[in-house]
C-alpha cells in the first residue's frame, strides 16, 4: 500500500509559541512540561491542561474538560536534557490508542511531531524496544512501528525519514498544514479525553548495549502484535 505525504508540514504560530515557553521554562529548571495536544474551535493543533513534571519525568494528565468542539489528538511535552523523543516516549505512544499524535520539544528547542499511521501497532512493546532501540534509533522505529516523525526549529517541520515497513512511502515535496495531514492519515481525535487518561512520559536510562539492527517485516507475525484500525 502507497502512502504519500508531504515533505513539510506548518504548525500555527501558537502551538510554536506555547511549545516554545515550555522548553524556554524546562530548560531554566531541568523540569520537565507538557499538556495535551487538542485541536482548538479555531481548527489548528494547540496545547490544553499545561502542566510541570518532577524533575525529568512527567506525568500527563487531562486537568480540565475540553470546550465545545475542541478535540484532542495526543500528548505535548518537553525535554530538558534531549533533542528527541525517548524510548520510553515511543513505548507510551504506541500503548494508547488516544495518543494520535505525540508532539516533543527538545532540548535544542525543536518541535518534533510524531503521527500515527494506520498501520502503526497499538500494544505493550516495552521489551521489544528496550532490547532492540536506543533513542538515537528513531528513523529505525518510525519504520518498524510505522509512525512519521516531523522536526523543525520555526513553524514549519520537516519529514525526518524516508521509509515505513508496511507502506511504500512516497515524499511529496509540498508544505501542508499538520491539521491537513492528521486528516490525510485518517487521524479523528477524541470529543472529550478518555476518563482515564493518563500518560507517562519517562526517559530511560539508554541501553549501552550492542545495536541490533531493526526488524524485518517477516518478524511482525512473531512478535505477534495487534494491528489496528485507528
Ligand atoms: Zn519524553
Amino acid at each position: 500500500m502507497s502512502l504519500t505525504v508531504p515533505k513539510y508540514i506548518v504548525i500555527s504560530d501558537r502551538l510554536y509559541n506555547d511549545a516554545e515557553f515550555m522548553i524556554e521554562y524546562s530548560l531554566k529548571t531541568d523540569k520537565e512540561a507538557g499538556g495535551m495536544l487538542i485541536k482548538a474551535t479555531h481548527g489548528h493543533f494547540g496545547i490544553a491542561s499545561e502542566q510541570l513534571g518532577e524533575g525529568r519525568e512527567i506525568m500527563l494528565k487531562p486537568n480540565e474538560k475540553l470546550q465545545e468542539r475542541e478535540m484532542h489528538y495526543g500528548s505535548v511535552h518537553t525535554h530538558p536534557q534531549t533533542d528527541l523523543a525517548s524510548t520510553g516516549d515511543v513505548i507510551s505512544f504506541l500503548s494508547d490508542k488516544n495518543e494520535k499524535i505525540m508532539l516533543v520539544v527538545g532540548a535544542d528547542k525543536s518541535i518534533n511531531m510524531y503521527f500515527k499511521t494506520k498501520k502503526t501497532p497499538i500494544g505493550d512493546f516495552h521489551d521489544m524496544i528496550r532490547e532492540n532501540f536506543e533513542q538515537k534509533d528513531m528513523p529505525e522505529m518510525c519504520d518498524v512501528f510505522n509512525f512519521l516523525w516531523y522536526k523543525g526549529n520555526d513553524t514549519t517541520l520537516e519529514l525526518q525519514i524516508n521509509k515505513l515497513s508496511d507502506y511504500d512511502l512516497e515524499v511529496a515535496n509540498e508544505t501542508a498544514t499538520a491539521e491537513e495531514l492528521a486528516d490525510l492519515l485518517g487521524l479523528k481525535g477524541n470529543t472529550d479525553y478518555p476518563t482515564d487518561y493518563s500518560i507517562k512520559k519517562y526517559p530511560k536510562k539508554e541501553k549501552k548495549s550492542k545495536q541490533v539492527p531493526w526488524l524485518p517485516t517477516q518478524m511482525y507475525d512473531r512478535i505477534g502484535w495487534n494491528q489496528h484500525g485507528i
